[in-house]
C-alpha cells in the first residue's frame, strides 16, 4: 500500500523527496510553488534532476502536486476566473516538468450561486485549461467539505463536472476522507465505508479514483467544516480508518495524509498509526 504525506518544498524539490523518504513515505504530495501567492519562480533544472533521481532511488510514487490555494475555477469574478485558469495551467506545466503523475485541484466556490451554475463554470474552466495545455499528467478533482459557497461536496457534483469535459482521459478524482465526512459521507463503520465505495462506483466510477487524502476530521459528522485531524484521533476514529484502509475499493489507492504538523512527532505518529491499521 502506497502511503505518504504532503511535504514541504522549502529548500527545493529534492529536499521534499528527502523529507518524504525520512518519514517512510512510498508516495508523496507537494505544492509546485508558494501556494498562497501568484508569483512563480522558474524551476531550477538541477533541482528537478535531483528530485527525479531521488524519487526513483527511494521508490516514491506516484507523486501528487496540489494546486495553488488562490485558484478558484468557479469564481464568478471574470478577472479571478481568467487568472485561475492561467495559474492552473502553470501548475499543470510544473507538475509535468517535475515528472509528477497527478495534479490535485479543488473545484472552487462561488457564494450565492447554485451548484448547477458552478458545475458549468468549473467544467468550462477545465475545458479551457486543457485547450491551452494538453495534459500529460492526470488532473484529479477533489471532493470538498461543502463549506459555504463550495461546489464538489457530493460525488454526483464531481461526476457532473467530469461529464461536461471534452477530454476525460486525463481526469480522475481524489477522495478526501475528512472532506467527505464533513459533507455527510459517514465512514465511521465498515458499513458506512461500503456505502461510500458504492456511491463512488455509481457516480464517477472506481476506475477514476486515483488517489485519497487520508485525513481524520476534527469536527462533527456533516458539519460542513473542513478541519483535518490526526488519524484515529478525530470524529472518524480508528475503526473508520481500519475499514477504509482495508476495503477492497480503497486498498490499492495511493494515500496522502494532510494531517496537522504541530510537532516533529506528528507525522511519524500518524504514519505508525496507519501502518498498524492495515491488515
Ligand atoms: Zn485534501
Ligand atoms: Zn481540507
Amino acid at each position: 500500500m502506497r502511503i505518504g504525506f504532503h511535504v514541504s518544498i522549502s529548500g527545493g524539490f529534492s529536499l521534499a523527496v528527502q523529507r518524504a523518504f525520512e518519514l517512510g513515505c512510498s508516495t508523496m504530495q507537494i505544492f509546485s510553488r508558494n501556494p498562497r501567492g501568484w508569483t512563480v519562480k522558474p524551476i531550477d533544472p538541477d533541482d528537478v534532476a535531483e528530485f527525479r533521481k531521488l524519487r526513483e532511488q527511494y521508490d516514491i510514487g506516484p507523486v501528487f502536486v496540489h494546486t495553488n490555494y488562490l485558484i478558484n475555477l468557479a469564481s464568478p469574478k471574470p478577472d479571478l476566473y481568467q487568472r485561475s485558469i492561467e495559474q492552473f495551467v502553470i501548475d499543470l506545466e510544473r507538475t509535468e516538468h517535475l515528472g509528477a503523475e497527478y495534479l490535485v485541484t479543488h473545484l472552487g466556490s462561488a457564494s450565492g450561486q447554485e451548484p448547477e451554475w458552478m458545475i458549468d463554470r468549473v467544467a468550462d474552466a477545465l475545458n479551457m485549461a486543457m485547450k491551452l495545455h494538453k495534459p500529460q499528467a492526470t488532473i484529479l478533482l477533489e471532493n470538498t467539505a461543502g463549506e459555504k459557497g463550495d461546489v464538489g461536496y457530493t460525488f454526483e457534483q464531481v461526476s457532473e463536472v467530469i461529464s461536461r469535459l471534452r477530454n476525460k482521459d486525463k481526469i480522475g478524482i481524489c477522495y478526501d476522507t475528512c472532506h467527505g465526512f464533513a459533507a455527510g459521507y459517514d465512514v465511521r463503520t465498515k458499513r458506512g465505508v461500503d456505502t461510500v465505495a458504492k456511491k463512488i462506483e455509481e457516480t464517477v466510477g472506481l476506475e477514476k479514483l486515483k488517489g485519497m487524502h487520508l485525513n481524520d476530521c476534527l469536527r462533527e459528522f456533516d458539519s460542513r467544516v473542513d478541519r483535518h485531524w490526526h488519524i484515529g484521533d478525530g470524529k472518524i476514529g480508528e475503526a473508520g480508518f481500519k475499514a477504509l484502509l482495508n476495503h477492497a475499493a480503497f486498498k490499492d489507492v495511493p494515500k496522502i495524509m494532510e494531517t496537522p504538523k504541530e510537532t516533529e512527532e506528528d507525522d511519524p505518529r500518524n504514519m505508525k498509526k496507519v501502518r498498524s491499521l492495515v491488515k
